[in-house]
């Protein structure tokens, strides 16, 4: 798989330092409270991992499955929830789980479903963020990195479903997308 990637983008370490960063705040701010931490699949299902052994407070977890881009390295602009929670958010502190925001769409959209569904709180915290991809107005409430408007795999985010298990980011080569 490394032969895939033209570079490296963010190293192991790097992630899992910001993590205990963003881990610490998280701690600070939730503080006497028990936040249903929901975790967008797929991509986020790694960074979710690290994440929750960093905040010290007691949470709950959960899984939501939204449609991404499939193959296609750009936004359909169309969201679907194809898994929903298992839980009722009504009253919770809810914490979303994203890897990355590109155009803003899928989270805007999940955003108004769970206000809709009566949460008291709805914060975001994104590990990457590409804001040179934005269309709606949006911003996280906790973010990890800002990078640039490459397409991005690796730590939980794919290309045509693969590179989700490489430890670090990297961008692949271009070849690999004419394939
Ligand atoms: P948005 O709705 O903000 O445009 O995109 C959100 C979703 O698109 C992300 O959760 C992710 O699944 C996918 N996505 C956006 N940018 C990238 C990228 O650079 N690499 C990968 N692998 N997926 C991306
Ligand atoms: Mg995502
Ligand atoms: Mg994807």
């Amino acid at each position: 798989m490394r032969n895939d990637i033209e570079e490296v983008l963010i190293s192991e370490e790097e992630i899992q330092q910001k993590i205990l960063e963003l881990g610490a705040k998280l701690s600070d701010d939730y503080k006497g409270r028990n936040p249903l931490v929901i975790c967008v699949l797929k991509g986020a299902f790694v960074f979710m991992a690290d994440l929750v052994k960093r905040i010290d407070v007691p949470l709950e977890i959960d899984f939501m499955a939204v449609s991404s881009y499939g193959a296609s390295t750009k936004s359909s602009g169309v969201v679907k929830i194809i898994k929903d929670l298992d839980v009722s958010v009504e009253g919770r502190d809810v914490l979303i789980v994203e890897d990355i925001i590109d155009s803003g769409l899928t989270l805007s959209y999940l955003m108004e479903v769970l206000r809709g569904r009566s949460a008291s709180s709805v914060r975001v915290v994104t590990l990457f963020d590409k804001p040179a991809g934005r269309t709606v107005d949006l911003e996280a409430d906790y973010t990890g990195f800002v990078i640039p408007d490459a397409f991005i795999v690796g730590y939980g985010l794919d290309y045509a479903e693969k590179y989700r298990n490489l430890p670090y980011i990297g961008i692949l080569k271009p070849a690999i997308y004419s394939n």
